[in-house]
């Protein structure tokens, strides 16, 4: 089964609708291929509530609706073209109401946009740990670098120092 194949059957697949064959070699398909996977993980999350003709001409009628994604989507527009186009099979048009390859590409892109966040902060907390840790090294060679010379200069402040006056001297 290729992509066309295992994205025209999600909605079948999903409703329980495939035969047992055809749903094995599904499975096996997105399994293998994340971009199908994602697809089905995204429709499942949504699972076709359609809207009205009144809620879609609310939400896709508002400029800002479309100001938003036109931002949001030009920064990722072409991973997701490449992504997308393979597997965009007829099923979006079964039941839904809006753009459905337009909704899943601006879910898609705030995905990434959170994940991204989410990874500079891992990454930001762990050079702060690691920054620390590294502070602490530096801090500790300092004292062993300080202490012989304390030592040293210690010695040489308290140095002792033998000295019998010969008798005669004064
Ligand atoms: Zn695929």
């Amino acid at each position: 089964m290729d992509c066309t194949m295992v994205t025209s059957r999600v909605a079948a697949f999903l409703d329980g609708a495939l035969a047992s064959s055809e749903s094995e070699r599904f499975v096996l398909h997105i399994e293998a291929c994340s971009p199908c996977s994602q697809i089905v993980v995204e429709i499942e999350a949504q699972r076709f509530v359609p809207l009205t003709v009144e809620q879609r001409e609310d939400i896709c009628g508002r400029e800002k609706f479309w100001n938003d994604m036109d931002s949001v989507l030009c920064t990722h527009m072409e991973q997701m073209v490449i992504a997308k186009t393979a597997c965009l099979g007829p099923w979006h048009r079964r039941q839904v109401g809006m753009p459905m390859p337009m909704v899943m590409a601006y879910a898609a892109a705030m995905l990434m946009a959170v994940a991204w966040g989410v990874q500079q902060r891992d990454r930001a907390l762990v050079a702060e740990v690691a920054s620390e840790h590294l502070g602490q090294d530096l801090e500790s060679e300092r004292r062993l670098a300080a202490q012989p010379a304390a030592e040293q200069s210690r010695e040489s402040t308290y140095k002792v120092v033998n000295y019998t006056p010969q008798r005669g001297t004064f």
